[in-house]
């Protein structure tokens, strides 16, 4: 029987997600096991391997084979929602976007980058804004080029966004993004006021075997299978796939903290069940990613913070971590470890940031991006623009730019546009998808004390990570949630934690702040 258009296309799609994963695994290799000596030859197999995965997608015969299956589909009266639709409409979608960027273009962006890439890594600990200026000047100038070949939007941002979170807007995240900072501002001030907790039995010594082999163990018992997985130390933790049954995640630890493991693997294995989760009929397709950065950003903030940071599952794990470290941990009790765990310092860096600091890192980046973009400020002024909004957002400035404009690689390895908001819509859909997850299965806190961590899971399986890019991320969030990206239970979320953990609460009246 001849082959089905469907069938053509499946393969086709099939080689090019190989290409793909056989690029992740040089690039885990590399971040993991590689010797310095191998870094040459890896930037040319990786550069060879996406060259050819990106001239297989984009070649005539797929596009023949795509416009062949819409075609059968058509013919059949295939229904909507079914998975081939799925695959055919989501191809359609990633093949306009790439062919709407010029090859020429493509290639003197990326150029740019991996130079301006390398100048970073030595103007960062040299903290020589001055260096990077004329570098950023570029990027802002390509990026800008980037979003028109993408398309006519309202913002010239827009495009850019909607590459990792597809139908969000800088509308939406605007007004978004100011509720978040009239009630955040006020509630980092007074939690920032109330006395620190004593977290000096943090610092251990612990030893890192035992860190990695416990953090490794509970998110074994969170769902995330090692029989299709497995976790490594590196410098910048990260999870990559390269099938659905083969989902690595990575940690980093220090022996004078024990925060840092536990809370790398814990976000990674939030990222790493998402794939894990996926639908294997999805395999090997277009469609067997995470939905949009956000999502993928709110189900690594799940494990991180809503189950990592809460007293109720340390009630459960507490013991066992006492139990792995019992000297270190002589005479704390899980709700000094959980005081501990939430200590509220608002520094300058937004990878340290606590949870009633972090979106403010993020709101301060995402802004200081628009006005580029916009034109509304010069990059020659971003390093005083940055401490400036740092002052007035967090109530703290970095004093040099090694700790300023220059702490992401984002801005220095990507477009200026796009990267920051994932992670704050990651924030505020994680605390949407909590709700959602209680109304289907009760108090999330009593299961978590009594150990069952892997309803939680499974929920998340059944109701989010199957779907892969089957459902577009707001079409999610109204089909978990019943509405669109909302604010409140977050901001409940975190006016919870503060009441209970500082004995903060706010007024009811005035600077958006709630009763
Ligand atoms: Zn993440």
């Amino acid at each position: 029987m001849a082959e089905s258009a469907v069938d053509r296309l499946r393969r086709l799609l099939a080689d090019v997600a190989d290409l793909r994963g056989a690029a992740f695994l040089l690039t885990w290799d590399q971040a993991t096991h590689m010797p310095p000596g191998g870094a040459a030859a890896r930037a040319r197999q990786l550069a060879l391997l996406k060259q050819v995965a990106h001239e297989r997608f984009t070649s005539p015969a797929l596009a023949r084979a795509l416009a062949a299956a819409e075609r059968e589909l058509d013919a059949i009266g295939a229904p909507d929602g079914g998975i081939e639709r799925d695959l055919v409409r989501i191809t359609r979608r990633d093949l306009e976007r790439d062919a709407a960027l010029p090859a020429t273009f493509t290639r003197t962006f990326n150029e740019h980058l991996a130079s301006s890439y390398q100048a970073w890594t030595e103007a960062r600990p040299a903290d020589d804004l001055a260096r990077m200026v004329p570098v950023l000047e570029r990027t802002l100038d390509l990026s800008r080029e980037l979003a028109q070949h993408l398309g006519p939007a309202e913002h010239v941002a827009d495009p850019l966004i909607a590459r990792s979170d597809h139908g969000v807007t800088v509308a939406q995240l605007s007004a978004l993004f100011a509720q978040l900072r009239a009630r955040l501002t006020p509630l980092l001030r007074a939690v920032a006021a109330a006395e620190p907790p004593d977290d000096g039995f943090l610092r251990g010594p612990y030893p890192l075997a035992a860190q990695f082999a416990f953090a490794l163990e509970r998110v074994r018992e969170f769902g995330y299978d090692t029989r299709r997985g497995r976790l490594d130390p590196t410098h910048h933790p990260f999870a990559i796939e390269f099938s659905i049954d083969d989902v690595r995640i990575t940690t980093r630890g220090r022996d004078d903290d024990l925060r840092e493991a536990l809370f790398c693997t814990f976000h990674e294995s939030g990222h790493g069940m998402y794939h894990q989760g996926l639908d294997p009929r999805l395999e090997a397709t277009p469609l067997a990613d995470g939905t949009s950065a956000g999502v993928h950003e709110s189900q690594s903030r799940t494990w991180e913070n809503r189950v990592g940071r809460s007293l109720a599952y340390w009630r459960y794990a507490f013991p066992l971590l006492r139990d792995t470290f019992p000297q270190q941990l002589a005479g704390v009790d899980e709700i000094a470890f959980h005081r501990a765990i939430n200590a509220v310092r608002p520094g300058v860096i937004r990878t340290q940031a606590d949870e009633f600091s972090y979106d403010l890192h993020v709101i301060v980046r995402f802004e200081l991006e628009l006005d580029l973009l916009a034109g509304r400020l010069a990059v020659a002024d971003l390093g005083e623009a940055w401490h400036e909004r740092y002052r007035a957002t967090l109530g703290v400035a970095a004093d040099d730019d090694r700790n300023g404009a220059l702490q992401d690689v984002h801005w220095f390895s990507r477009e200026i546009g796009g990267a920051f908001q994932g992670y704050t819509l990651g924030n505020v859909l994680a605390a949407q998808f909590w709700q959602a997850a209680e109304r289907d299965l009760g108090d999330l806190d009593a299961l978590l004390a009594s150990g069952d961590v892997a309803s939680l899971s499974a929920w998340q399986r059944t109701n989010i990570h199957r779907h892969g890019r089957r459902v577009d991320p707001l079409d999610l969030v109204e089909r978990v949630c019943g509405g669109g990206l909302d604010p409140e239970p977050y901001l409940d979320y975190l006016a919870t934690k503060a009441r209970d953990l500082f004995g903060v609460s706010l007024d009811a009246d005035e600077g958006g702040r709630r009763p």
